[in-house]
């Protein structure tokens, strides 16, 4: 530190940092944290702050960035509003400091909906800020390939264009010279940006560009729908890799990532089971099914990779049919996927749907959810997490156009940038918490404008007799609530009432509810639609237990007062999958019933269909039975979209104390679906009687 000025000065030094010196540094650390701090890591930094001056020294670039990232948190918010009005008074400190993990990724899904330049650029700037390396850029899916390639021209002349269901075109790409531009400027701010270019499935827009990478060749569109379709890459046709070699050529030219994310998730094999040429390959090759074709395809991809200096990653998928040597895993479905992975000594990047989903709601996951990630599966031995790279979240844009994805990742994205930074038993989410309410305003410095970091309104219902109270609960200071009542099946009401007591409903019933602080309103629509009704908050008894995804809100869901919306996510529907569905309910005394009805749920794309058919049961002793009707459903399996149907009995004129209700599944998704045989769903969000 010879040529270390005297006085006021800032320095920042990329220099070996001797041992002695480190040590020296670090005597007053427990034995743990000194371990850690001493293992060599690019991350590492020490920032110290004298009355002298400042000097951030690491051993590598990425440790001085990280340094003066942290200094810039330090420094108060005006300073990011480039506002800061010297002289500043600082702490004398020292910070010796480094990442639990060398991973941390943000993955953007510019397919589904697409993002400007200038947008990825502000995510690179804030993934810098907060310590992040990774940006993983979806760059091609079935509705719309973004990345210009100059051998195949049509990808981007049609691929990156679809047609939405109102008849606009709507789509973009990114040409080589954007992509450079990103790519630097990412590296500038030690960012690796990992492309994926999705195979063998995901890939309906460059089969709607060249339809002779399919089985068929016949010519389709670019998916204008969400979901998982059928047509992929045909495995037995050479034409298919020829492509996919030269596509990835030109990609591998344009990112210097040492990994390019190759998909290899959600690929139907339903062509490939029909498909000569595949069914050839499979003989040919000797291989056992049609899972390992899929890995049959992603090792000649993997090992075309290979030798232009790169390895994969891949969705969890692809550990199906066995992976090639050095493919690193992704792990979304769950951590199982990764925990397997680890064990058999492959690199693993953590993103379960539990913890990593931004594009899911905050009803799903919330910052408080995503703080409390742990990458590591606690099965795993101190040897096998090493495996454990890190972690990435994931932000998928199907119902998120590029306006309101700020909202969607921050600020849960601090909870996971502090998860893969910072070692757990130094982790606190209290703690955490109050510095994030801080950091609000550097994120709208930065241009962005953060959501919630969870459902600003708690709803409860509780039954009583014939009505329900509904209660609208702040889940935290200076949230303010309104809300609106609308009979149900119209639109939202136009009086705004200010909550404050429990709102009791006793018809059927649309309430609305806004939740506003500061400047910040909450997105997510609040709607609630409820009909109270006789058998309402009685006991009821199911034959089938739901599905833990899909409770309705427990046990009692059917009864509950509470009816479901066009989103089948919305915590009112109850399902189970592959199974019938049966209830009885106990209304208590002997009731007259004029009314019978349940609703059901439609969404083909999501393997959701609705009963074959509802019969009601009616009893006196909840033994004897007798049949009050059947209802067949009549609705086209194939119609598209998502809905609910009611299927009721009307003009009863019974008297009874039990009623049961059984409902039919479809049975597997039908042939012409994009996952032939695979067992359908069925969701209900209420048995109504009147
Ligand atoms: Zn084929």
């Amino acid at each position: 530190m010879n040529e270390m000025p005297q006085e006021n000065f800032i320095v920042l030094s990329a220099s070996k940092m001797s041992s002695e010196q480190t040590e020296e540094s670090l005597k007053n650390l427990p034995d743990s944290l000194r371990k850690r701090a001493l293992q060599a890591d690019r991350s590492r930094y020490r920032l110290n702050v004298t009355p002298k001056g400042i000097l951030v020294n690491a051993e590598f670039d990425e440790g001085v960035f990280y340094g003066v990232q942290t200094f810039r948190q330090l420094l108060p918010v005006l300073a990011e509003q480039q506002k800061l009005k010297l002289p500043l008074q600082l702490s004398t400190m020292l910070i010796q400091d480094g990442a639990k993990f060398p991973h941390r990724g943000l993955l953007l899904d510019c397919c589904r909906h697409f993002m400007s330049v200038d947008f990825v650029k502000k995510y690179i700037d804030a993934l810098a800020y907060y310590k992040m390396n990774v940006l993983h850029w979806h760059l091609t899916e079935d509705q719309g390939w973004r990345i210009q390639i100059d051998q195949y021209p049509l990808l981007t002349e049609v691929g990156a264009w679809r047609k939405e269901k109102d008849g606009t075109k709507y789509g973009g790409f990114y040409t080589k010279d954007q992509i450079r531009e990103v790519v630097a400027y990412a590296a500038e701010r030690h960012i690796t940006v990992i492309p994926e270019i999705e195979l063998p499935g995901h890939s309906s827009a460059a089969i709607a560009a060249y339809p002779a990478l399919s089985c068929t060749h016949q010519s389709i569109e670019v998916e204008n729908e969400w979901g998982v379709f059928k047509d992929i890459y045909c495995a037995g046709d050479e034409y298919t890799f020829e492509f996919l070699e030269n596509v990835l050529t030109e990609v591998c030219e344009l990112f210097p990532s040492p990994y390019i994310h190759i998909g290899g998730d959600e690929a139907p094999k339903f062509r490939w089971e029909q498909c000569e040429k595949c069914q050839r390959r499979i003989k040919q090759e000797k291989l056992k099914d049609e899972a390992e074709l899929q890995t049959y395809f992603i090792e000649r991809i993997a090992a075309f990779l290979e030798s232009k200096g790169k390895r994969i990653i891949g969705w969890d998928e692809i550990l199906e049919g066995g992976i090639p040597a050095d493919a690193m895993i992704q792990s979304w479905r769950g951590m199982e996927g990764g925990e397997h992975a680890a064990k058999s000594g492959h690199d693993v990047v953590m993103s379960p749907t539990s913890h990593c989903y931004f594009d899911y709601g905050l009803s799903s996951t919330d910052m408080e959810e995503v703080y409390n990630f742990n990458p590591i599966p606690a099965s795993l031995s101190v040897a096998e997490s090493k495996y454990i790279r890190g972690g990435e979240c994931n932000m998928w844009t199907e119902h998120a156009p590029q306006e309101t994805v700020d909202s969607k990742v921050f600020p849960r994205m601090l909870a996971l940038a502090e998860v893969l930074w910072t070692y757990p038993d130094q982790r606190n989410y209290a703690a955490f918490n109050k510095r994030v309410e801080e950091h609000y305003e550097r994120l709208r410095a930065l241009n962005i404008q953060p959501g919630f970091p969870k459902v600003p309104v708690s709803m409860r219902a509780i039954p009583s007799e014939n009505t329900l109270n509904v209660e609208l609960k702040p889940a935290f200071q200076g949230v303010h609530v309104t809300y609106s009542l609308a009979p149900s099946g119209t639109r939202p009401g136009d009086k705004i009432l200010n909550y404050t007591n429990a709102i009791v409903i006793n018809r059927p019933t649309l309430l609305s509810a806004q939740a506003t602080m500061n400047e910040m309103s909450y997105t997510e629509p609040m709607q609630w639609w409820f009909e109270p009704h006789l058998a309402m908050g009685d006991s009821l008894k199911l034959a089938n237990e739901p599905s833990p995804w899909y409770t309705g809100g427990g046990l009692n869901a059917l009864v509950d007062g509470r009816l479901g919306s066009t989103n089948f996510r919305d915590g009112a529907w109850q399902a189970v999958q592959g199974k019938d569905m049966e209830a009885v309910v106990d209304l208590g005394v002997s009731t007259e019933i004029q009314e019978l009805e349940t609703r059901w749920f439609m969404y083909g794309n999501a393997w959701i269909f609705l009963p074959k058919s509802v019969e009601y049961f009616i009893s006196d002793d909840g033994k004897n039975w007798k049949s009050a009707g059947r209802v067949d459903c009549n609705i086209d399996e194939k119609k598209d979209g998502e809905f609910f149907e009611p299927l009721s009995l009307k003009r009863l004129n019974k008297k009874a104390r039990y009623v049961k209700m059984v409902a039919q599944n479809h049975g597997p998704c039908p042939t012409w679906h994009d996952a032939p045989g695979e067992p359908s769903w069925l969701f209900c969000d209420e048995l109504i009687v009147r």
